[in-house]
């Protein structure tokens, strides 16, 4: 019998995804997230265009991850891996943390010295992984677990790994189908540049004219099947995302020391870099930084005004559409998806910078809260 109930990714979309039959599914209900349109942020800009955001924080780990882990790990317990490993700024390992408890088999996770956000390093530690934080930073555990999973038996669940970013790409498939078409312009922040690899391979699999048979890009059918009836004319133009301390496709090399406070963009060798370099060309986009500075003010405009509360580096995203929205460089009229890549509470110190501000201290009287209430509201 089967289930009417949405179950994960893996049952939404089983036959676009490469798992045998027979593999069991390793979810936690990730996807199915939610594209909330922006009305507040994009009245002040006087501009008429369609900006939505594709709130990712809401996955059962609070970020993107979900969508490769549960491919990557239901693949790995399938050929009968019994741990995992990652190298992370923290989202990564939150979400092996959890799948690998959810499947019974062991995580290992090594984390860069100092530089991750608490939420995500609790996570981690109540899902029951080893967490190794090593003298390094991100692009030096990614070395390392790479050597691992050639020298120990642990299975790679880093974006390296080609299921998650199968996983991943299922993001372009449900804006596809909440939108009707494909939008004109799909912003998100860029890191390890996995997502921006995943989705451009999504938005690929759904571009095929109605109809339109024999195509390379359907492996499904001659024409008829559900793909083709769900199917998008048309793919959006690509733009990433950098923090200017971490922006090794503006530099276009890597960059040696990055910094950052969007921690889970703090990559200075992105590991999908020549696939990103060819979403970004075939779909005729960008790459553009913002400072730490910017980053921090979208994350407050999006939490203070739209009620959307996103991690810095996801704000990344929102503040270059933004930018690029006011140049006219995207134009009136477009329909311009963001990826908010992880959710802000992983990262409440940061967030609690701007609170601090807000936060009053008044006696606990009815007439003292009153009147900071008519203070407030002056
Ligand atoms: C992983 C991550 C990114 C970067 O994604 P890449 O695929 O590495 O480019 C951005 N934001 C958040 C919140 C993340 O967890």
């Amino acid at each position: 019998m089967s289930e009417s109930r949405y179950t994960g990714l893996i049952g939404a979309y089983s036959d676009r995804l490469p798992l045998a039959a027979d593999a069991r599914p390793i979810s936690l209900g990730e996807g199915n997230t939610p594209l909330v349109r922006l009305h507040n942020l994009t009245d002040s800009l006087g501009v008429d265009v369609a900006l939505y955001v594709k709130y990712e924080g809401l996955n059962p780990t609070g970020s993107f991850k979900d969508r490769g882990m549960t491919v990557a790990v239901t693949q790995a317990v399938a050929e009968g891996s019994e741990a995992i490993i990652c190298a992370s700024t923290g989202n990564t390992s939150a979400s092996a943390a959890a799948y690998a408890a959810r499947a019974g088999i062991s995580a290992f996770v090594l984390i860069p010295d100092g530089k991750i956000a608490m939420g995500k390093l609790a996570q981690a530690i109540m899902h029951g992984a080893t967490v190794l934080q090593i003298r390094g930073n991100f692009d030096d555990g990614m070395r390392i677990v790479k050597e691992m999973a050639q020298t120990a038996p642990v299975s790679l669940v880093n974006s390296v790994n080609p299921y998650r970013l199968q996983g991943q790409k299922t993001a372009a498939f449900e804006i596809c189908e909440a939108l009707g078409r494909a939008p004109d312009y799909h912003c998100l922040p860029v890191g390890n540049a996995g997502n921006i690899t995943a989705y451009w391979m999504g938005y690929s699999e759904m571009a095929l004219a109605p109809g339109q048979t024999g195509t390379a890009a359907c492996s499904f059918c001659q024409g008829d099947c559900q793909y083709h009836q769900q199917a998008v004319s048309t793919r959006p133009v690509m733009v990433g995302y950098q923090a200017s301390g971490s922006a090794p496709f503006l530099r276009g090399e890597p960059v040696a020391q990055p910094e950052t406070v969007a921690t889970a963009i703090r990559i200075g060798a992105p590991q999908s870099w020549s696939q990103a370099l060819a979403a970004s060309r075939e779909s005729g986009g960008w790459f553009d930084e913002f400072t730490d500075d910017d980053i921090l003010e979208t994350q407050w405009l999006l939490a203070s005004q739209e009620g959307v509360f996103c991690e810095p580096a996801s704000a990344v995203s929102v503040a270059g559409a933004l930018r690029d929205i006011r140049a006219g460089r995207i134009e009136a009229g477009s329909t311009v998806v963001c990826t908010l890549t992880g959710h802000g509470l992983k990262d409440p110190d940061v967030a609690q910078r701007h609170a601090e501000a807000a936060v009053s201290t008044v006696d606990a009287d009815a007439d003292s809260v009153r009147r900071a209430i008519l203070q407030r509201l002056d």
